[in-house]
């Protein structure tokens, strides 16, 4: 690779946010490395492959990562036999790990793999400070925080900010509302600037959409399948619980994450929302956009607007299935055309988009960005955009906005910045 091209120039420059990334669960779950490249890297869907350990995170230029913490759901792991397979490795170290991640409630497990994941990143920061050119790798559990850690440099430590993806985490023995909203403000002082309200499954919180792409639907069950169709309600939106959850989150200045929500769901969050007068707070994290790909998944142009009225930004998701209602192995075309539609909804704007790529939540990158080191690939798509042959579509501040100055702006401006509703 020439380091003196414009877009590798243009790509190492900007400050690269991803604002969706997974690096805990496979950890975890399988006890994956996060300190080593996964040489066994497969372009198609495969569960164990790690997509954004630390060198390939250092290798794609990725400067701030909103890692998002997912206690999976128990009928995730009743539902996909994959999963459940994998369960049965014979190593003692993994049962012993299922044991621990599948026994409720899932307060508790999500704190468990906080932990895990720090104690990653403390291991990872004291080898790489003996490393020469290895940068280390700090949580983040304030703006503040993170100002310091980006105050360092483009040499200096990549920032890990936690998430959590589904309101279920919330949930604690008794799973009363007043035990969920206790534990949203301990997740929050510990430094988790996101949640996602709802993710794979219906929730306490709201109402989820259909979680699988289409070709997963013969890996399950019919039995399964027809219970999870029957569950999945498109008029239903949050709940009261889900409402309480929200206003809560304008009060502490935590972000409000959409994806997966039902479209009546993310209403109810837009009327909360505005209602309070907040800004700065609502994302979508990991979409694509309903007008070129029609699925309840994604935002129509209106709520993208929505958004960008009201500060936020949407991600665009590294995943085929969300991006383009065809079936197709490559994704860069996608994702720029998905990009090209965030902007367009917002009047030719692009001070809301994001990226949001949903690298290791068991999914299936396209095979033109297969991991985290890849992501240069699309500073040099975006750059090679043009309207007519003259005219780029996209300037060098639109480039570095979208690869995370717009999420670093929302991060500054909405997270921990307290609202009375
Ligand atoms: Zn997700």
């Amino acid at each position: 690779m020439n380091k003196s091209t414009p877009w590798l120039d243009l790509h190492h420059r900007a400050i690269v946010v991803d604002i969706h990334a997974h690096p805990a669960l496979k950890s975890a779950l399988f006890h994956k490395s996060l300190l080593r490249r996964d040489k066994a890297i497969q372009a198609f869907f495969w569960p164990l492959n790690v997509r954004t350990n630390f060198p390939a995170l250092q290798a794609g230029g990725v400067d701030v990562l909103l890692s998002a913490i997912y206690a999976p759901e128990k009928r995730l792991i009743e539902d996909l036999p994959l999963i459940k397979l994998l369960r049965l490795i014979p190593w003692s170290f993994v049962r012993r790990t299922w044991k621990d991640l599948m026994k409720p409630p899932y307060a508790v497990v999500t704190r468990h793999l906080l932990d895990d994941l720090e104690q990653r990143l403390a291991a990872y920061s004291q080898r790489s400070g003996k490393t020469c050119g290895q940068r280390p790798v700090v949580l983040a559990r304030s703006g503040a925080e993170l100002e310091h850690i980006l105050s360092q440099g483009a040499d200096g430590p990549i920032a890990f900010v936690h998430t959590l993806e589904g309101g279920h985490c919330l949930e604690g023995a008794a799973g009363t509302e007043p035990e969920i909203i206790a534990n949203l403000e301990q997740f929050f002082e510990r430094g988790c600037a996101a949640l996602t309200l709802v993710h794979f499954y219906p929730n306490a919180l709201g109402m989820s959409v259909f979680p699988y792409p289409q070709y997963v639907l013969p890996l399950l069950p019919r039995k399964r399948l027809d219970r999870l169709m029957d569950d999945i309600d498109l008029t239903r939106g949050l709940t009261p619980t889900g409402r309480s959850v929200v206003r809560r989150m304008i009060e502490l200045g935590m972000l409000i994450d959409i994806s997966h929500c039902t479209p009546p769901a993310r209403r109810d969050v837009y009327e909360i929302v505005g209602q309070s007068g907040a800004s700065c707070l609502v994302m979508a994290s990991h979409v694509g956009a309903y007008s070129l790909n029609p699925n309840p998944y994604n935002l129509e142009d209106w709520e993208i607007r929505w958004i960008a009225n009201h500060g936020g930004v949407v991600g665009v998701i590294l995943m085929n299935y969300w991006l383009a209602p065809y079936r197709t192995d490559l994704g860069l075309d996608c994702v720029a055309r998905t990009i090209g539609q965030f902007a367009a909804a917002a009047g030719g704007s692009t001070e809301h988009i994001a990226i949001g790529s949903d690298f290791d939540g068991f999914t299936d990158p396209p095979d033109d960005l297969k991991d985290a080191s890849e992501l240069p690939r699309l500073t040099e798509r975006l750059l090679a955009e043009h309207d007519s042959p003259a005219r780029r579509r996209y300037t060098n501040q639109d480039i570095e906005n979208i690869l995370g100055g717009n999420a670093l702006r929302m991060l500054r401006e909405g997270w921990g910045k307290r609202t009375l509703v």
